[in-house]
């Protein structure tokens, strides 16, 4: 992990490299253009997966951190494609959350295909709520003050359900293209596991119309969808966005 004196105003956390830059990217380059210092903490190093050793990924996981725009990345080094919610995974977290102490925290949404990502959910969700226990002793507690995050909004893209709300990112989405395009190893044309990645032109008009669809259903060219558990408040009725006609 990187220096002790970090702190970020929204984190999100996720379950490996190059998952943010396809289901929140848009929202942190966004976010950090309006000036907040933005976080990603990579739970899984990636060591399982088809293509690209962990070494590779890390480095090319830097480099979307700087299209990305953020502030901090990090990586909590758990198992891939292993990821338990044990206690000491969560505690980990916990510990990286007091360090961080974002205000608001991004989490994949609870369900999904790969198990991977509804673990992150669940794990960053305890994680969050044990990292502002006052009297819970963490790994550098003894520096590292008891915090909770205010917010947790869930990144939805791969869930098939309704988004509470959609973030326009029509002005981020190229950059966000451009991350994701920073995994070399994994999005190049290549014929190795070509059978599950899709070729370069094909993933680019995937992701595309995706961030379209969204986009649409708030009258903007490209959106990114999230889901909050709690009730969203709205304190001016006349100039709510996204017209009826
Ligand atoms: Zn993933």
């Amino acid at each position: 992990m990187t220096e002790q004196t970090t702190t970020v105003d929204l984190l999100a956390i996720a379950a490996h490299r190059d998952d943010v830059e396809q289901t929140c990217g848009g929202a942190l380059i966004r976010m950090a253009e309006k000036g907040y210092s933005t976080g990603v903490l990579d739970l899984t190093a990636g060591e399982m997966g088809t293509r690209g050793d962990a070494e590779i990924r890390s480095r090319e996981a830097a480099d979307a951190a700087r299209e990305l725009l953020l502030t901090w990345r990090g990586n909590l080094g758990l198992p891939d494609a292993k990821l338990e919610t044990t206690l000491d995974a969560k505690l980990a977290l916990a510990a990286e959350i007091r360090r961080l102490r974002p205000r608001t925290v991004i989490l994949p949404y609870w369900e999904g295909r790969h198990p991977d990502h509804y673990r992150t959910a669940e794990l960053g969700y305890e994680a969050c709520f044990l990292a502002g226990l006052k009297r819970l002793d963490l790994a550098g507690g003894a520096l590292w003050a008891p915090h909770r995050p205010k917010k947790i909004l869930y990144a939805s893209l791969y869930a098939n359900v309704r988004p509470t709300f959609v973030v326009d990112i029509t002005q981020q989405f190229d950059r966000r293209l451009r991350a994701l395009l920073c995994y070399r190893s994994q999005y190049g044309d290549q014929p190795e596991g070509s059978a599950l990645f899709p070729a370069h032109d094909e993933l680019k008009d995937r992701i595309r119309s995706v961030a379209r669809y969204y986009g649409m259903l708030i009258g903007v060219k490209y959106g990114e969808p999230y889901v909050v558990k709690e009730m969203l408040q709205l304190d001016d009725v006349v100039k709510i966005p996204v017209p009826t006609f």
